[in-house]
């Protein structure tokens, strides 16, 4: 196992497009550390730069204390001693299961009878125990992830790389690989970077979560300092479904101008400018008010409400009956995050404030 430190990567495509902007992160030896953020934020641009396939244009990545990549230095992906899987599930149609998961040791010219012990290894640690001459074609969508798991493990990586890797599986399949995957790679004390668009994985799998918007780190925490302690807006809004608003400090309030919204911010100082971001979960709603019910979602854990209050569109969690779409309510709010002049950084707040 090793630990993965990237040293202000910065990775800027032929294209122009920025993949990775001066990019500092460290996952501790034996860490699963979560990679989300929106479409095109950078994840696979990173994975891939510490799997060797994308050489940073700046910066250093480091297995250990060794360097990988940096200036005048590009160990190849098959010296880095990595393992890797992708959503697309790249098992060769033409050869059986074990040949596929065999491949790698092949390659690093490991003897036949090593070969085959280790096959049996991997593919019982995937629960694929006796699959070897397994057509790949005669296996579901979560079989044929979990070969290319055993692929990426039976080499005994130093660390495991996913992108993805089960985003292409439906429920409830997805949901059992993800608890096998955390239970196994635990057992195992395996390092893993494991990329994702779905924030409740990430949340749920990772000892620690990696934001990225824009090719840049958010926020790197625990997830639940992520979710107590969202350090921008965008993080709130984004893993927490907050509502952000733009308004003022004075005398520790907040207050949105001439919309009705205040929240106490105690201990904030005074600001012409500030954005608060409003968790779900802290807002109740009582009937009758100046609030419009726009949409209600069940969902096992209380409703999932939007109400239009005054133009600005709030998610609200609820419990208890559920609301319907027009109902009248009063919105109250018990606390804010409130971020101070954080609005130049808050290019998203227009979706939300839109009066
Ligand atoms: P994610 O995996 O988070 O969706 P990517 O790492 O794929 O994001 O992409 C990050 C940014 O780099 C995006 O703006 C994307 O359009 C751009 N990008 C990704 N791959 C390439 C490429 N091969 N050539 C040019 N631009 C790319
Ligand atoms: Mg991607």
């Amino acid at each position: 196992m090793a630990s993965v430190t990237l040293e202000h990567v910065s990775l800027r495509y032929r294209s122009g497009a920025v993949g990775l902007a001066d990019v500092d992160l460290q996952v501790a030896d034996g860490e699963f550390l979560a990679l989300v953020g929106p479409s095109g934020s950078g994840k696979t641009t990173l994975l891939r730069s510490i799997a060797g396939f994308l050489t940073p244009t700046a910066g250093r990545v480091l297995l250990d204390d060794r360097v990988i990549a940096g200036p005048g230095v590009a160990v190849p992906p098959e010296q880095r001693q990595l393992g890797m899987v992708f959503q697309q599930h790249a098992v060769w149609p033409h050869w059986d299961v074990g040949r596929n998961v065999e491949y790698p040791l092949r390659r690093a010219k490991v003897p036949l009878a090593e070969r085959r012990t280790r096959v049996g290894e991997a593919l019982d640690l995937v629960g694929l125990t006796g699959y070897e001459r397994r057509d790949p074609a005669t296996l579901s969508g979560g079989q044929r992830q979990r070969v290319a798991l055993a692929r990426a493990l039976v080499a005994r990586p130093r660390v495991l790389l996913l992108d993805e890797a089960l985003s292409a599986l439906d429920e409830p399949l997805r949901d059992r690989l993800r608890l096998e995957l955390h239970t196994l790679t635990r057992e195992m004390g395996l390092t893993v970077v494991h990329v994702t668009h779905d924030r409740s994985e990430a949340l749920a799998l990772a000892d620690r979560v990696a934001v990225l918007d824009g090719g840049r780190i958010q926020q790197v925490d625990t997830p639940s300092n992520l979710l107590a302690r969202p350090d921008s807006p965008f993080v709130a809004k984004f893993l927490s479904d907050a509502t952000l608003v733009d308004g003022r400090v004075t005398e520790g309030l907040f207050s949105a101008g001439d919309h009705p919204l205040t929240v106490p911010c105690p201990g904030v100082a005074n600001a012409a400018r500030a954005t608060a971001a409003v968790l779900p979960a802290a807002v109740t709603l009582t009937p009758g008010g100046d609030a419009i019910v726009r949409s209600s979602l069940f969902t096992p854990d209380g409703s999932d409400v939007v109400v239009d209050w005054h133009g600005t569109h709030l998610r609200v969690r609820t419990h208890g009956s559920r609301h319907r779409v027009g109902d009248a309510v009063s919105v109250h709010i018990t606390d804010a995050v409130v971020y101070p002049q954080a609005v130049e950084d808050a290019p998203e707040r227009e979706a939300v404030m839109s009066a």
